[in-house]
């Protein structure tokens, strides 16, 4: 996009910013100066307003060039917002369950949507100890959909190559992980941080574990040049929205795909599994008794990954479309077995690498840049540590002993008993 004019909004002219879109004034009715607008964002790199009138309300989340968390000092690719939009809009026709897009600004970096008011965020509804019974086999459902569609499996070669490239642009934002997640954590970096001084001896040791360092960047490697699907990039506990409503009835919604690239569909899988486990050693920090609640989190890992290979493999049978594993070897010829043995062998190598994506990512919501809400509301500190190391514990599991443990139900076991 050409961002000669972009202007960052503040509180104080979102609404006069905003009335200049059709499709916003009509939604929200009224004129600017009866709109209410309101600044939530609590993520780390964007500005995030809703605004309300007399008729309807709006969600504007808008690029800064610089990451939110850190500063001016931390300069960001406003082309983010870019790569978010084009994500959102392939979810929706792949999977949906994303919010809708009212309008979009290119130039602003500027992204208006369905306020998904009634929601709140997953991580937390965790933190609250409330259980939403769907939020697995949506987001089961919403990964295989979004994986398979956008790979080799389903796209022609040609077709896959071009929305690659695509992606393949959004360069800065895949950094961060590559930094945040695979390699500041195992070196001195002045933005790393941790629970101090009790977890000083716990990260000295993890630096200087070679076993450890060298899966990580097995994940690593995986990470920058393995690219088989259009990852959501970002894909924790606090992209999920979720909301019921008094009958019962849930709602589920994955938002802010702005790491969206093409990468290992492990990535996506791993990360949701990383924030489910971290979410589990949490709870024993957060309330005295949260057994039920830890039960629950453990069987949602498994939940989602039966729910995705389930969904995974009737893509495979009904919707292999595309130029890998071509039909013409398999069911055309009357060889359904070999499809289905192929399906569950490319599962099988899938499942290991989520598993080692899921240890990358809780190790370094403990010892880098970016933490979760729910060991950090955990005080004292030597309470919080205490859950910290043993979600290292497990981390370390799961990258070093990803092949032995193979599936999510054994790495639920090793959590378990690493409790
Ligand atoms: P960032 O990229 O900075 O992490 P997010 O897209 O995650 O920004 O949004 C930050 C916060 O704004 C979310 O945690 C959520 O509370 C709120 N938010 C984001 N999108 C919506 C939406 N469509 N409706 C309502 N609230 C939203
Ligand atoms: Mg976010
Ligand atoms: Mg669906
Ligand atoms: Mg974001």
């Amino acid at each position: 996009p050409d961002y000669s004019s972009y202007r960052p909004m503040e509180e104080c002219d979102v609404a006069q910013r905003l009335a200049t879109y059709p499709e916003v004034v009509e939604v929200l009715g009224g004129r600017p100066t009866e709109w209410a607008v309101r600044e939530v964002g609590d993520g780390n790199l964007n500005f995030v307003y809703i605004v309300k009138g007399p008729n309807g309300s709006l969600c504007a989340k808008q690029a800064l060039p610089f990451v939110r968390l850190v500063g001016e000092s931390w300069p960001l690719p406003l082309d983010r917002s870019h790569f978010e939009h084009g994500a959102l809009v392939r979810q929706a026709q792949r999977s949906g369950h994303v919010p809708k897009i009212v309008t979009y600004d290119p130039g602003q970096a500027l992204i208006v949507m369905e306020n998904l008011g009634r929601h709140k965020i997953w991580r937390n509804a965790l933190i609250a100890g409330e259980r939403h019974e769907s939020a697995a086999d949506v987001l089961a459902n919403f990964m295989a959909e979004t994986l398979f569609r956008s790979s080799d499996l389903s796209l022609d070669a040609a077709s896959r190559k071009v929305e690659m490239v695509h992606f393949a642009a959004n360069t800065a934002l895949c950094k961060i992980t590559e930094d945040l997640v695979f390699t500041d954590p195992y070196r001195a970096h002045e933005l790393n941080r941790w629970t101090s001084p009790e977890l000083d001896d716990t990260v000295a040791a993890i630096r200087a574990d070679a076993e450890w360092k060298h899966a990580v960047q097995e994940m690593k490697a995986l990470f920058l040049t393995r690219t088989e699907a259009l990852l959501h990039g970002d894909l924790h506990t606090g992209s999920v929205m979720v909301s019921r409503t008094e009958t019962g009835s849930e709602d589920v919604r994955i938002i802010d795909p702005e790491f969206a690239y093409y990468g290992p569909m492990g990535f996506d899988v791993g990360a949701l599994m990383a924030n489910l486990l971290l979410a589990f050693y949490a709870q024993d920090g957060l309330a005295d008794d949260r057994s039920g609640m830890k039960d629950w989190l453990l069987a949602q890992v498994e939940r989602v990954w039966s729910g995705f290979a389930e969904r995974f493999t009737e893509l495979w049978r009904t919707e292999r479309t595309g130029d890998s594993y071509h039909r013409s070897l398999f069911e055309d010829v009357g060889d359904e077995e070999a499809s289905a043995a192929a399906c569950n062998t490319y599962l099988a190598r899938l499942q290991v690498e989520a598993i080692g994506f899921a240890g990358a990512k809780m190790a370094r919501r403990i010892l880098g840049l970016a933490h979760v809400a729910d060991l950090e509301t955990i005080e004292p500190a030597e309470r919080r540590a205490k859950q910290e190391k043993r979600a290292l514990a497990l981390a370390r599991m799961l990258l070093v002993e990803r092949h032995a443990i193979g599936n999510f139900a054994e790495a639920c076991e090793r959590a378990r008993q690493v409790d």
